[in-house]
């Protein structure tokens, strides 16, 4: 990576090169391979230095950074959450990450992370149901068909093998245009004009939709024995979706404690009401789903190790791809104590 001068180059990924990379390998690989990739470093989950998510709020949305490390590789995601971007005509979620060197510290990989985030949480979720979610499961209702929903299809798809996707958007626009883009993806897609009629004959329910508040997007009677809730768009302190009668009902799991007990639905519960950490069912040391009547939900809100895991995922996929920029972001002089020289020598 050095080079004769002061150059220690990093591999950048941008925005239209992550496209790139995607459509060479393939979405549904690529979400099949992030399912893999996640549930490898969950399994290892004791390995790695854990922490929430570091927040930032304001009265319109949040800014959040999320470290972690295995010892060998260090990673960090940042992360925007505003619901009332979309009006403005920009996205709620953006991310971009960096992997590093725990060695050296020197950067190794820099990326955008908003494609990414989309295939990994997307990832995460699938991953998740595919350990809890009723054997068979065919017909998933899909709440919220904004930036997140197509990804969240496509990977209960490819890892869950899915066949029909109910949606439902409170923006009849935004079910237009998500039916418009899974019409080739091999799934029967429904559009519905309420949530009640999207969860019709759904073994899956996933909730992602945006609002800065308690909003109510399930109540407790809408929701049947048996059914896998997987609420993704609940994750932060006062952003919920579900009645708190569902969970009192339902086998919650978890991606990290800490941080969901603040930022997940189980917010809405005392603090010591029972969940388990998903990460444990993967390992084989806690029960997943043990009832076919049970109800199973996964509580998610965005890990670190997952955003770890996808971003490890993309540094291997990038060899011999030509679909890195070399940036010149880290001072590295010759002699490494003669910082001021190189300045000088550069004027
Ligand atoms: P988005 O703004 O693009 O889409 C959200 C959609 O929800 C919009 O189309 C909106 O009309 C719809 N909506 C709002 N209230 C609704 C209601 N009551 N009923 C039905 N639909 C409703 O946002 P996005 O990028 O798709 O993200 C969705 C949510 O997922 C956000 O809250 C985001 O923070 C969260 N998210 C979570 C994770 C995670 O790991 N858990 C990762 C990424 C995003």
């Amino acid at each position: 990576m050095n080079s004769p001068s002061h150059l220690a180059l990093v591999p950048f990924v941008s925005v239209h090169n992550m496209m790139r990379l995607v459509h060479r390998i393939g979405v549904d690989r690529v979400l099949r391979d992030l399912a893999d990739a996640i549930e490898a470093d969950f399994r290892r989950w004791p390995s790695f230095d854990k922490t929430p998510r570091i927040a930032s709020h304001s009265a319109v949305g949040v800014i959040e950074l999320m470290p972690t490390s295995d010892g060998a590789l260090y990673g960090f995601k940042y992360v925007n959450g505003h619901p009332k971007n979309m009006k403005d005509g920009l996205q709620t979620v953006t991310a971009f990450g960096l992997l590093a060197d725990v060695a050296t510290g020197y950067p190794v990989l820099l990326s955008e992370m908003t494609i990414l985030t989309a295939l990994r949480t997307a990832a995460t979720s699938a991953m998740a149901a595919r350990a809890l979610a009723p054997k068979g499961a065919q017909v998933m209702a899909l709440i919220g068909n904004g930036a997140q929903a197509e990804f969240q299809a496509l990977g209960f798809k490819a890892i869950c093998g899915i066949t029909e996707v109910r949606l439902y958007d409170i923006d009849p626009v935004a079910t237009v245009k998500c039916a418009r883009n899974l019409a080739a993806s091999g799934l029967r897609v429904v559009p519905c004009k309420s949530a009640e009629e999207a969860i019709l004959g759904a073994q899956i329910i996933t909730t992602v939709t945006a609002d800065k508040q308690y909003a109510t997007i399930l109540t407790d009677n809408m929701v049947g024995a048996g059914v896998h809730i997987n609420a993704v768009g609940g994750d932060c302190p006062g952003k919920t979706e579900l009645h708190a009668d569902i969970l009192r009902r339902s086998q919650i799991f978890v991606e990290y404690p800490p941080q969901t007990r603040v930022e997940g639905e189980i917010q809405q519960l005392a603090p010591d009401h029972p969940v388990t950490e998903l990460w444990q069912v993967l390992a084989g040391t806690a029960p997943g789903r043990t009832d076919p009547r049970q109800i199973t939900l996964f509580d998610s809100v965005g890990f670190a190790i997952e955003d770890f895991s996808a971003l490890r995922y993309v540094h291997e996929q990038l060899d011999g791809t030509g679909l890195a920029q070399m940036l010149d972001m880290i001072a590295d002089p010759d002699d490494p104590r003669d910082l001021y020289g190189m300045l000088l020598r550069a004027a």
